[in-house]
């Protein structure tokens, strides 16, 4: 498998010169997994990724699945703007799950497209699109198996697991520690649950949400993210090979990125757990199984 990164950055896009290292497009992760085109999330970072599609496939049609984790703006807000979704004879399925307000993956995608939001509406993107609510089915897609799980954020969000020819990526963003497995005063992660642990277990590369400082975690307790070392806490637990560092914090410049890098590293060096390699997401970065 081939893994690209579009977009790295949580909640809003941060264009800017303190963030050209690490990206200021939101979440958007494409896995060619063989001959299947699999794309993570539609945040701004899909624009680039229509762009490059366009160059790589010339004239010929392009099919591919994409998978939202769930329809908060930083997901979903590059969609619109995916030009190869104008183009009549390209194909795309789009898999979610279920919204909290009983709304289908279609009226979602609908509705950030309404009149009062942007000029354009969905029903004129000319591309085949197909939109499928996930119901706890895998799905195999060519040699590709694709599990899912909800994890714990204010809206019902997925974590997918992709498997292809043995090898094993989770995408996993928009996600905090459920209170219970939290300790209340250091915020460490005691022990991860058993949906959590087959979610995760055994990864090659775990695209994890990691958002907060340690510091910082305590006061944004609630918002549905994780720390840098709750991140770490899953990956070492369910034996992860490369804990890749996601949806970067809008406020945190390069700087910052780089020193939680080297900050989580570290501390799986005093985990005693020297086999995992720890980075941060990086826009553009492409990563291969
Ligand atoms: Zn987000
Ligand atoms: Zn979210």
């Amino acid at each position: 498998m081939i893994v690209r990164f579009w977009g790295t950055r949580g909640s809003i896009p941060t264009p800017g010169h303190a963030t050209s290292i690490f990206g200021g497009n939101t979440t958007c992760v494409e896995i060619e997994a063989g001959e299947e085109l699999l794309i993570f999330d539609a945040g701004s970072g899909l624009r680039e990724l229509g762009s490059s599609l366009n160059k790589r496939f010339r004239n010929k049609s392009i099919r591919a699945s994409l998978f939202i984790s769930h329809t908060h703006w930083d997901h979903i807000q590059g969609f619109p703007f995916f030009e190869p979704a104008f183009r009549p004879g390209n194909h795309f399925d789009i898999y979610g799950g279920l919204s909290n307000t009983g709304k289908t993956l279609d009226q979602l995608f609908e509705g950030q497209m309404d009149l009062d939001y942007f000029p354009v509406s969905l029903s004129q993107m000319a591309a085949t699109l197909t939109f499928n609510n996930l119901d706890g089915i895998p799905l195999t897609l060519g040699e590709a198996t694709i599990t899912y799980c909800y994890l714990n954020h204010p809206t019902n969000t997925l974590g997918y697991r992709i498997e292809h020819q043995g090898k094993v990526i989770v995408f996993a963003t928009d996600h905090e520690p459920p209170s219970e497995i939290v300790h209340p005063v250091t915020c460490h992660v005691n022990t991860i649950s058993n949906d959590f642990k087959k979610l995760f277990y055994g990864t090659e590369i775990l695209i994890a949400d990691s958002q907060y400082t340690e510091k910082e975690y305590p006061k944004c307790r609630g918002w549905g993210h994780s720390s840098i070392a709750h991140a770490l806490a899953y990956a070492v637990e369910a034996k992860v090979k490369k804990l890749v560092l996601f949806h970067h914090d809008p406020t945190h410049t390069d700087d910052i990125v780089t020193k939680m890098e080297v900050a989580t590293q570290e501390r799986a060096i005093i985990m005693g757990d020297t086999g995992i390699e720890c980075m941060a997401a990086r826009e553009g970065m492409e990563l291969e199984l």
